[in-house]
């Protein structure tokens, strides 16, 4: 760790992710465990995942209807001589005759060709006429056309959704080894926060960045720790970090702008490691990395919409990071701006937007302390530095639903 409180000038955001993804490369690695499918929704898969099978295992009809041997027809009706039905196993195919098959059944050895039953005029003989042209192959789901034996499947440090786990199912196995949880202490600092449920005194407000924080941790799928709420005082800041040393990773947010309130930076200062970054971002700005007697610490901005923005773009990777994830960039995407951006920042702004008509637009009020303009909003607008934005030009949008899990 480097650069203590000295930065000239502002961090882009990417250097700071690139940073912090190093830093989390740098920590120590979780454990693994194994766990059957139904428990593993959300992890992180610790495994490569090789298909130990074809898939599907042999050919298939695709519909239902009939098989035959296309040399065997001539235009002439067939005789049927089995059914084969989803789950039997099929004799070899009767030479002159068809087969009755059903969708997901076994192709009998010999057939080559099927034909929907929408397309076939059942006879009074019980005999089969194909009323047009066939094709060899034709309704055919070959063995291995999804999948071969011996493929990589899904690799590790894969974030496993519903998909993964049906997918992982139709291999045939039934648990997999995955990343243990990462253990999350939130921090809240300051002298003016009290717990929603207690009557408002003078001078203080209700902590909302604790529940914020809590909840969204929970989603990525971290074991939360909850450290309460923190005096703007260093005994006492030190006192609460030296409870929280058994967690991989304590989160603290407010106190962190270089001033005389900065009692997280300077108990880390005392006792670990400090980087202190002005970023240029915005909301956001000042964020605190550093160790406290080896535990990471992320400090980040008290202000709520600069805690929601400085999470969802930094601290959120790291932590997928640290959870072993490989691909932690959230998916964004570029709408055409439902406003005007006339003022090129210095910082990289994170507007609280909502998308109307195919375009985004922004929520009146961006200011950092009012957390309503993202619960408003369908997601962030990303505008980079020292740039302007005409009405329809285009601007990345990365929606809430990529952040929050
Ligand atoms: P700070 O980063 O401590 O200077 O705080 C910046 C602003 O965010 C101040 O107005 C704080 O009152 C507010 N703030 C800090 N922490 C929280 C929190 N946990 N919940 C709500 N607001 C907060
Ligand atoms: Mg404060």
């Amino acid at each position: 760790m480097s650069d203590c409180c000295a930065q000239p000038g502002l961090l882009p955001v990417e250097t700071a992710l690139q940073r912090l993804l190093e830093l989390a490369a740098e920590a120590p690695q979780g454990q693994v465990e194994t766990l059957p499918l139904a428990a593993a929704d959300g992890r992180v898969l610790a495994e490569n995942i090789v298909a130990g099978l074809d898939l599907p295992p042999w050919d298939n009809s695709a519909m239902d209807g009939y098989a035959l041997r296309l040399a065997d027809w001539s235009g002439e009706p067939l005789a049927i001589s089995q059914r084969i039905f989803a789950g039997s196993a099929p004799a070899p195919l009767t030479a002159g005759s068809c087969a009755r098959i059903f969708t997901g059944a076994p192709l009998p050895e010999g057939a080559d060709c099927v034909e929907m039953q929408e397309n076939v005029e059942l006879l009074d003989d019980g005999r089969v006429r194909f009323k047009q042209a066939l094709k060899a192959r034709q309704h055919i789901r070959p063995q291995g056309q999804e999948t071969r034996r011996g493929e990589l499947v899904l690799q590790a440090g894969t974030r496993l959704t519903p998909i993964e786990l049906g997918l992982i199912a139709s291999l045939g196995l039934a648990e997999v080894k995955v990343c243990s949880r990462l253990r999350v202490a939130v921090l809240s600092t300051g002298d003016e926060l009290i717990e929603p449920g207690q009557p408002l005194g003078a001078g203080q407000i209700y902590n909302s960045n604790r529940q914020l924080l809590i909840s969204w941790l929970q989603r990525l799928g971290c074991e939360v720790v909850d450290g309460g709420i923190l005096p703007d005082d260093l005994p006492a800041t030190r006192v609460a970090l030296a409870q929280l040393l058994d967690v991989g990773l304590i989160l603290s947010t407010g106190g962190v702008s270089v001033g005389e309130a900065d009692f997280l930076g300077a108990a880390l200062r005392e006792e670990g490691q400090l980087a202190f970054w002005k970023l240029a971002i915005k909301p956001g700005k000042p964020l605190t990395f550093g160790r406290f007697r080896g535990v990471p610490v992320i400090g980040l901005p008290g202000n709520p919409a600069s805690t929601l923005v400085t999470f969802g773009m930094l601290a959120r990777p790291y932590i997928l990071r640290r959870m072993g994830v490989q691909q932690v960039a959230p998916l964004g995407f570029q709408v055409p701006a439902g406003f005007v951006w006339s003022k090129a920042g210095s910082r990289r702004e994170y507007l609280r937007a909502k998308l109307q008509d195919g375009r985004a637009v922004l929520y009146p009020n961006q200011s950092s302390g009012v957390l309503r303009s993202a619960s408003w909003a369908d997601g962030l607008v990303e505008v980079l530095e020292n740039t302007t934005l005409a009405e329809g030009e285009g601007v990345r949008f990365i929606p809430f639903s990529e952040l929050l899990g």
